[in-house]
Order: structure tokens, then sequence, then C-alpha cells
């Protein structure tokens, strides 16, 4: 396949997955791969463009992360990112040392707009900035394009040799009009024509996939998210009867979320594939028992569905192609592309244990990153209110109960969590019906427009909100008598991409009634907290 691709390099900075997510909304595909790279593989990958991002490292230390100076002599154009553009100004004969002024945060810029990278951008503008080091002399052949106060090269030129660097971070919202620039090196600089677009991907995976299945038998992890559902119907769309899709109800899914999956993909719903549904709770539970590391936990969950799995496949017969909704974000993370920590495993990426049964995996949405998956999903015409599903792990609930899971604690929190999500969207969709008739528009409540009833939602609205059970126990007193039970935590994120969240500023009346409910209603619970942490430093999910 002849695409566009733009390659982001990764020396380890905390913002390269935007780096990536913001070419991409310039329409133009790329991927991360680590500095570690060989410098003939990139060749081979025949580029539109390089990025250096940032990274933690100064560049001049003795084994910091570095790259082949042939990089920049390729003919290809590169674009570095703070420490990639401090890598560059090196590399080619600069200098680069501890700053007199370290920069962090919000920064005036005084940009030169005549420069090809910044048309269209304000002469003065603001910046994103997280450095101690700076380039404080530039290499042969490069001009300052750009300069902040308290530095003289914030952003750097090459035009001949189609070299660019930026000592601020354009990836951040922080950086207004960052996208712009980046669009600008896209589009100006690396002259890519931007076919990088959501329709062309259903069209050329469901043609991938026909070549790569041709008339074998295909299986599909099932959950019910967002991402296996999107992948179970591209694959339908491919391959239609030659589906199958499996649907493991591993008695760790929110309260009711069995059922409502089989509606949709079972023979009553709308898609013209092979549903089963496997009713593995016990299962599960027997294999949890007692166990609270939470890697271990998710190792298990991870291992038990290729299990199942397995066992379906040999019903069915001769089975070549297993398929997962394994996306891009779930990759990195992983530690299995660029230069990222492994911060937790995925069950469908490093979780999968080495033997299994199938021929091959198929991971059709494995390079996108969620917004992505859900363009794909309305795409392939999936209900808008699926593809808008909150995102729940693949071992579900067996990492939102803190240490040991056991049948009655999923009870728990099922039934904390459905609380919860019943008040939250009851009081915004309350909120939006009202904003909207103040603002003139009505929405019928018996049939709402649910994009429309979203738009109206307040400013609160977590993206992403969910009951936990701590595995604390404490003491209370109800109706007199002592009580020794659970903690239940609430926790709810305002987030862009997943990649970094904030706590949800709920109104306070609605987290009390919230706790009310879940204190009168749910047996073996006697306290209710609400998470204030934001990611970074903690995760979105508690394990
Ligand atoms: N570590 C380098 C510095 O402190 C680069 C930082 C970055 O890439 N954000 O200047």
């Amino acid at each position: 396949m002849d695409k566009e691709l733009v390659l982001v390099i990764d020396f380890g900075g905390q913002y390269n997955q935007l780096v990536a997510r913001r070419v991409r909304e310039n329409n133009v595909y790329c991927e991360i791969y680590s500095y570690r790279t060989p410098i003939d593989q990139i060749k081979a990958m025949n580029p539109k463009g390089i990025i250096l991002t940032g990274g933690p490292a100064s560049c001049y230390e003795e084994g910091a992360a570095s790259c082949d100076k042939e990089l920049f002599e390729m003919g290809v154009p590169v674009l570095g990112l703070c420490y990639g553009a401090q890598l560059m100004s090196l590399v080619l004969g600069g200098n680069v040392e501890k700053a007199p002024v370290r920069e962090y945060g919000h920064t005036a810029l005084k940009v030169d707009t005549s420069s090809p990278i910044f048309e269209g951008v304000s002469e003065n503008t603001t910046c994103w900035m997280s450095h101690n080091d700076y380039i404080s002399k530039i290499a042969p052949g490069f001009k300052a394009i750009a300069t902040t106060e308290a530095c003289p090269y914030a952003a750097i030129a090459n035009d001949d040799e189609k070299l660019y660097g930026f000592q601020y971070h354009p990836e951040v919202l922080h950086t207004p009009e960052g996208t712009k620039m980046l669009g600008n090196f896209l589009y100006n600089v690396c002259e890519c024509a931007g076919d990088w677009k959501m329709d062309s991907f259903v069209q050329e995976q469901i043609g991938l996939i026909r070549e790569k299945v041709g008339n074998g038998k295909v299986l599909c992890a099932l959950s019910g998210g967002v991402d296996s559902s999107v992948a179970a119907v591209l694959l339908s769309k491919a391959v239609g009867k030659q589906l199958t899709c499996v649907f493991v109800d591993h008695g760790l899914l929110r309260k009711d979320e069995g059922d409502q999956v089989e509606a949709v993909f079972g023979p009553d719903g709308p898609y013209d594939l092979n549903f089963i549904r496997v009713n593995a709770a016990e299962r599960y539970y027997v294999k949890l028992a007692g166990i609270s590391e939470p890697e271990r936990k998710r190792k298990i969950i991870g291992e038990e569905f290729i299990r199942v799995f397995e066992e379906e496949a040999k019903k069915i017969g001769r089975v070549d192609f297993l398929v997962q909704g394994t996306i891009y974000p779930d990759v990195v993370e992983s530690g299995l592309g660029g230069e990222s920590a492994v911060i937790k495993s995925h069950h469908n990426v490093g979780g999968l244990p080495e033997h299994v049964d199938f021929k091959e995996i198929i991971e059709p949405l494995r390079n996108l990153f969620k917004d992505e998956v859900r363009k794909v999903g309305l795409e392939l015409g999936i209900p808008d209110q699926l593809v808008f599903r909150q995102p729940f792990p693949g071992p579900g609930l067996g990492i939102r109960i803190i240490g040991d899971v056991s049948a009655e604690k999923v009870k728990m929190v099922q039934d904390s969590d459905a609380i919860y999500r019943e008040e939250i969207e009851a009081a915004a969709n309350e909120y939006a019906y009202e904003a909207a008739e103040a603002a003139g528009v009505k929405i019928d409540r018996e049939k709402p427009d649910h994009a429309l009833l979203r738009s109206y939602w307040p400013s609160w609205m977590p993206d992403q909100y969910f009951a936990a059970l701590t595995n604390m126990r404490s003491v209370g007193v109800m109706g007199d008598e002592r009580t020794y039970d659970f903690a239940v935590a609430l926790r709810a994120v305002k987030t862009v991409d997943f990649m970094t969240a904030e706590s949800a500023q709920i109104p306070y009346d609605i987290l009390m009634k919230v706790m009310n409910r879940i204190i009168n209603e749910v047996r073996g619970v006697n306290r209710v907290l609400y998470d204030l942490t934001s990611k970074p430093p903690g995760t979105v999910e508690l394990e």
C-alpha cells in the first residue's frame, strides 16, 4: 500500500502520542517509532516527513538518546520538537547547554511569519514550554524564526535542507496555534496530500481483510465495548458469515451489559453475523479467587479470554483468524511502540499468552486512536449511542475492584456503578433539555436526538465515570448498629484523549444524591469517596 507516512521518532517525551494525533488530525497518517529504530529501516519506510519528539534527557550527556546524522541528510523534511530540536542542533554542529533561564508553561512567542512553517500564524502568539536546556548556538545553515524573552532560538529553520526545530511543544493545546504550525510542516514543507480519512480507511481495511482471510473462518472477540464492536462490524462487512463473534460474559461486566450486547449483536439485532454468548462468570471467579496483584489479575483475565475462545473455536471447527479490537494507545502503552515505559499490560496486547490456537490475529484498529475508531464506527453505520459509549477496559470490573475479586464484590460495584451512571446521566440530560430550551432548540423528551442532547450537556459532564470498589473496610453506623463494610470510590474524569485527564467537577448535590442512594441501596457498602486524582499521576482506572 502506497500511502503517505510521517514518522514520529520517540525520545521518551510525555506528549508523544499527542504529536501523532495532531498529525492525523491534519489528515496525514503517521506512526510512532523508537529512536533506536535503525536508519535503514527508517529509509525503507520512505516517509514524507519525520518529527523528532521531546524527551527527558539532556542530549549532550553521555549515553543520552540520540539519532544518526544521516537522518538529516536523506532529503526528507525533519521537524524537531524540544529535545528533538536540541538534538538536531547538536548533531549538526550547533551547541546545547543548560539554559540560564528555564521556561515552563505558557510563554509569549514572537514569530517570523514569512517562514513557510508559520504561514497564517499570528506574529505574537503563545507557546507551551517545558525545558531545562536550550540551544545556545545554532548549527551552520540555520536561522532563528521565533524567539521568546528567554530563548533566542525558540524556533529554528534551515529552509534549504527542510530542517526545522521548535523549542516549545506545538502538540499540546496550550500552544493555541500549534496544530496550524504542524499542519504547515506537513503541507508546506513535506508537501503531503492529506489523504488519511476514515472513509478511505474503511474501504481499504475491508479490501485488506478480504485478501488476508480468503475463505477462512474468523472468530471475533466481542466485549461490547466501542473498540471490539467496531472491529466486529468491520469484519462482518468484509467477510459476512465467515465471521463468528464470541462474546464472553466473564461476570465482570457492568450491570445488565451482557443482555445489552446480546440485544445489539445477537439474532434479533441489525447485523448479519454468527453470535455466541458464553457465560463464563463462575470460571473467572474461581481463577481470580484470592488474587490481588493487579498485573496478575490482568494476565489471568486475558489468558482465560483466550482459553475460552480456543474452546469455542474448536466447537466451530477450523478457525484461522482471531480478531481483536486493539487500538493504538494499547499498543504504545504496552511498551510495544515508541519509548514509553510499560504502565499496564493491556489484556489483548501484552497479556496475550504464547500458546494461541489460531493461525493469525487480526487487529484492524491497531493503528487508530479512540476518536478515529469512533469515526470508523459512525462511518460503518453503528448506532450513535454505542459508538459514544464510555470506554470500558477489557478486564472489566476485575480492575475496578481493588484487591481480590468475588461474586459479592462484583455485585456491589455493579449496583453502585449503575446508580452513579443513572444519576449523572439524568442530571446531565435534564440540564441539556433546559439549556436547549433556553436557546430556543426543541428536543423531544420521548425520542431525543442523542447527539443533539449531548451537545447541550453541562461542562462538568465527565468523559468517563464509574464506581470502583476499594479494598478498604471501615466502621460505620446504620440503624443504630455498627457496620464494618466496604468503601466505594467514584471516579469521573474530563479528558480529550485519555492520555491526560482531570477529575470532573460534578456538582456537589448530585454527588450527595449518588452517595445516598449507594449507601441505602447497595448492601455491603457503608462509605462513598470521590477520587480527585488527575492523570498523571493517577491513571483513569484504579488498577
Ligand atoms: N530534557 C530536555 C530539556 O530539559 C528536553 C525537554 C523536552 O523535550 N520537553 O530541555
